[in-house]
């Protein structure tokens, strides 16, 4: 149940509380709760009521309530519910302004998800919480509203999976997750699924396609490279796809231009564009999406071995021109450069690329935002206002 810094209550908590004869009003004029953003206090045992507890979640001003920072909020909540004995969970919609179910509902799943979101495949020994948050519903007032509720559940859970499944492609380790595994989840995702066709081309193929380029890469590590292609065809047939192209480097030591040791570890991540795109292919293709997309994930390692690419080496990319390369660490443009060229032959109506593409983004920006680029203002304000309104930001570099 939400409440608000002034101490007041959402709607649905107020007509929560007259059903409990007041005992919410009781509580709060204690002034326990501050009401800010993420602050909680639990009830336990209200009379009249079926639950054992009852949660009231801050959600900071009232005037600035948003699917953002209810989503937030509730991420603690969540928290706290997965480490309580609670097993499932009710929230009451927010807010009763039209239209608003949709966001807030989308908002809740995305919440509960990333709350509860743990990454142990790797370890010997799991120690899940005992008794795990396993069900959450969502209460809305009328009937009315079932409809964009559950539209809301279920894109939140395609977008929740899918979201889940980059994680997870993210925290696997580079001796796993290499361009091979990367390949071979991707394949799995197409398997079954009518619009979804998923093709995956060897060395020997970018070879005969002339993608020097990203083969120059590859030759530094004994793990082939791959080019991932995911085709999602729910759109009109002929309807020029979104092109999404991500950078799926499984592991980036620097090659002979070699990184520093301190969190070299962290290099696993260079290949979060690729799982980006492949998280966006699978929620597409959940959602059954009336778009045509197509993902394409070049992946290879950078490492310094006797073969790889040296500072002043000239390689020639499959859009024939040359490339000479001073620092052997930007490897990242080597590799998407091809794919970009490749890219071509689906007539994209847009190309978004998505790479950690250099820690200069970070020196600049933070680690909260990511660095847009774009040669589209159209396109670029649309990535804008879509990274504000799910609360994953970016800014515009010039
Ligand atoms: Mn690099
Ligand atoms: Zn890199």
């Amino acid at each position: 149940v939400g409440v608000f810094e002034n101490g007041s209550l959402t709607p649905l908590g107020e007509q929560l509380d007259a059903a409990l004869k007041g005992q919410i009003n009781k509580v709060l004029r204690h002034r326990d709760l501050s009401g800010k953003p993420g602050t909680t206090q639990l009830i336990y045992d209200a009379k009249g009521m079926h639950a054992a507890r009852l949660m009231l979640v801050g959600l900071g001003e009232k005037k600035s309530l948003s699917p953002n920072r209810f989503g937030s909020a509730l991420r603690t909540a969540f928290k706290q519910l997965n480490e309580s004995g609670a097993t499932d969970a009710v929230v009451l919609n927010p807010s009763d302004e039209k239209d608003a179910i949709y966001r807030y509902a989308r908002a809740t799943v995305d919440a509960a998800s990333a709350a509860v979101y743990r990454f142990e495949q790797c370890k010997s020994e799991g120690k899940p919480p005992k008794r795990p948050l396993k069900k959450v519903g969502y209460l809305v007032a009328s009937r009315r509203q079932l409809t964009p509720a559950q539209r809301a559940l279920s894109h939140g859970e395609a977008i929740a999976d899918g979201t889940r499944l980059a994680k997870d492609l993210a925290n696997l380790p580079g001796n796993i997750c290499t361009p091979s595994y990367l390949a071979q989840e991707a394949q799995a995702l197409g398997r079954g699924k009518r619009k979804l066709s998923v093709s995956v081309l060897n060395e020997k193929q970018m070879e005969r396609l002339g993608m020097g380029s990203l083969l120059s890469v590859s030759r530094g590590s004994r793990q082939p490279a791959k080019l991932i292609v995911m085709e999602y065809k729910g759109g009109k047939a002929g309807s020029k796809p979104v092109a999404l192209v991500g950078k799926g480097l499984t592991f980036d030591a620097g090659g002979i231009s070699i990184k520093p040791a301190a969190a070299m570890d962290e290099m696993k991540y260079d290949m979060c564009g690729g799982a980006s795109v492949i998280g966006t292919i699978a929620a597409c293709a959940a959602m059954e999406l009336p778009l045509n997309v197509v993902g394409i994930v070049p992946s290879s390692e950078n490492l310094p071995d006797g073969d790889a690419n040296k500072p002043g080496d000239i390689v020639t990319s499959m859009s024939g021109q040359t490339i000479e390369i001073l620092n052997t660490d930007a490897e990242g443009r080597l590799i998407l450069c091809d794919a970009l060229t490749y890219a071509e032959r689906f007539e994209p109506a847009a190309v978004i690329d998505i790479a950690t593409l250099t820690g200069a983004c970070i020196v600049a920006l933070g680690d909260q935002a990511s660095g847009l680029m774009a040669n589209d203002q159209k396109l670029a304000d649309e990535l804008l206002a879509a990274g504000t309104a799910c609360g994953d930001r970016a800014w515009q570099l010039p």
